[in-house]
């Protein structure tokens, strides 16, 4: 069934009786052509644009629990293409353009909303890290902004400007970034890679994976075993843990990251924010929720699970900057379990195993690469070579010294 304004109204004035389920609730089958293990964001857009640019469905898409029940429908939400090492600016930049075009593309309101991404600076030396990163920017036809502290206060007069312990000088603005509704966009591509044919298997957790002369034959599941030549593993915190199934050793830590969700309050933060001097950044969602977040937990878990430090935490940041919001009550809050690399950025390659692709090392900025992320993996899978966008991403990196460490945090995950 094809979404438009017809449909919506027709299944109204029918008592909304009419509407077909998204997606099938397929079964697996004894073979596909590809298996991509991970119902997230990236798993399900691999499997979209597989079908759609390069005409492969006989793919499968497994997931452990429901589609979602990961990190791409635990995250904040917030997209951007505001980086600063040549090798990041022009994938995010990618994956900015395909969520522009999202929407028209998938036949699913993913709720994009592009309200600014303002980050702030608290001082001298801070600004001209940030001029720095707008000029790359920039350079690569991104568009930023350098903010003085009256332009910010003009934009997000309810900031504490100057009585604070660290007072705003100004501010980074991309004004396209903002955010997009996370389970829309699990849904959205779950749906658009059913229609092309793909099966979305859900309770289906991969247990093993089958190698034959340094090839891969197949993947055990709890629901049988599937004989495939191709592999594409998106499991983000899992990665270590699935890749080991095939005597692989990523250079990626699973750590715990929270987000938290406030008791709806009126219109508020219409933007997304983020704090200079700490680890903290907001939005406020349609419901009225303020959605906000700070740092990783620090230590390696595999519990989707946070601690009370943490949460004391970035509350300590939200009130350094926005002592307005203390009296707003926490509704809930929640953990992931975000995939940390050595240098902070991602891998999308092939690796040692023929016909084993990994799709891996998003941290905690991998919801705004999903598009791109996937576009790329399935040209990578489908033809068996990387496309320039991504050749910076390679797992090789990690032997050979060509890190990409966006926030020049050093060899150290739970920095980044
Ligand atoms: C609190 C939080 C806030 C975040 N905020 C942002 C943000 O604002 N912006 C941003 O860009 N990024 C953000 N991120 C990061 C982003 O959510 C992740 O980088 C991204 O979602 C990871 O990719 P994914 O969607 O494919 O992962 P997931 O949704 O985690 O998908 C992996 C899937 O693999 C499944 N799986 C694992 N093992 C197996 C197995 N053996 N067999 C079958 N299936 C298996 C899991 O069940 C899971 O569903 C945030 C993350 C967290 C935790």
């Amino acid at each position: 069934m094809r979404y438009s304004a017809f449909s919506l109204a027709w299944n109204a004035l029918t008592g909304n009786r009419n509407w077909t389920p998204a997606w099938r609730d397929a079964a697996p089958q004894d073979y596909y052509d590809v298996v991509i293990v991970g119902g997230g964001g990236h798993g399900l857009a691999t499997a979209y644009y597989l079908t759609k640019n390069h005409g492969i469905t006989k793919v499968a898409v497994l997931e452990k629990s429901w589609i979602g029940s990961g990190n791409a429908g635990r995250n904040t939400t917030i997209i951007r293409s505001n980086y600063l090492m040549p090798g990041n600016i022009p994938f995010y930049e990618w994956s900015m353009k395909l969520w522009e075009g999202l929407e028209q593309d998938l036949n699913y309101n993913t709720m994009v909303s592009q309200r600014g991404v303002l980050n702030l600076y608290h001082s001298d030396v801070q600004r001209d890290v940030f001029a720095r990163r707008g000029n790359a920017m920039r350079m690569h036809g991104v568009d930023a902004e350098l903010l003085d502290r009256e332009e910010v206060r003009a934009l997000v007069p309810y900031l504490e400007f100057e009585d604070s312990r660290f007072p705003i000088h100004g501010g980074l603005l991309q004004r396209r970034g903002g955010t997009a509704r996370h389970d829309a966009v699990v849904w959205g591509y779950a749906r658009g890679a059913d229609r092309r044919g793909v099966d979305v298997v859900q309770n289906c957790e991969v247990t093993g994976i089958q190698i034959f002369a340094g090839r891969v034959s197949g993947v055990e599941t709890t629901r049988g075993v599937i004989r495939t030549n191709k592999i594409a593993l998106a499991v983000a915190g899992s990665s270590s843990r699935v890749a080991a199934m095939a005597g692989l050793r990523l250079p990626i830590e699973s750590h715990v990251m929270q987000a938290f969700v406030s008791e709806g309050i009126k219109p508020l933060v219409d933007h997304v924010i983020t704090f200079g001097a700490g680890h903290f950044y907001i939005s406020q969602s349609d419901k009225g929720g303020l959605v906000f977040g700070g740092d990783i937990d620090g230590y390696n878990s595999y519990a989707q699970r946070g601690n009370l430090p943490a949460i004391e935490d970035v509350c300590e940041g939200g009130m350094a900057i926005m002592p307005v919001i203390g009296r707003v009550r926490i509704v809930r809050s929640w953990g992931g379990l975000v995939d940390m690399s050595m240098d902070g950025s991602p891998i999308i390659d092939r690796t040692s195993v023929e016909g084993l692709y990994l799709n891996a090392g998003w941290c905690y900025g991998g919801f705004k690469a999903i598009p791109a992320s996937g576009a790329a993996c399935a040209t990578l899978v489908a033809t068996g070579s990387a496309p320039d966008l991504i050749k910076a991403f390679r797992l090789s990196r990690f032997a050979t010294g060509h890190l990409l460490d966006e926030r020049g945090g050093g060899p150290f995950p739970a920095r980044q």
